[in-house]
């Protein structure tokens, strides 16, 4: 069973790069050992698909946001490290 991530709850800024939903996209699903969850609503919005895999994917120049369905925004980050994305890839 993959290790839950909750989401960090911000308010979205026009600097950030907004990824989501909706979470059915292969590409959301993977086979890692960490799902990540939003703090909204408590649903998982990746399912075996850690935050550092989508911070590779998308290479958000900035902070990466998931905006979940229930309309809250989730900052994508890497677990010990807040907001340090270079010590992340
Ligand atoms: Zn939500």
């Amino acid at each position: 069973m993959p290790v839950q991530t909750r989401l960090k709850q911000v308010r979205p800024s026009a600097d950030d790069m907004v990824i989501g939903p909706p979470p059915e996209l292969p590409l959301f699903q993977g086979l890692e050992d960490e799902s990540l969850v939003c703090s909204g609503c408590d649903q998982e919005i990746t399912s075996g698909v850690s935050a550092l895999t989508l911070q590779a994917l998308f290479q958000a120049p900035g902070r990466l946001l998931f905006h979940c369905n229930c309309d809250a925004y989730g900052e994508v980050d890497c677990p010990g490290s807040p907001g340090l994305l270079t010590n992340c890839l």
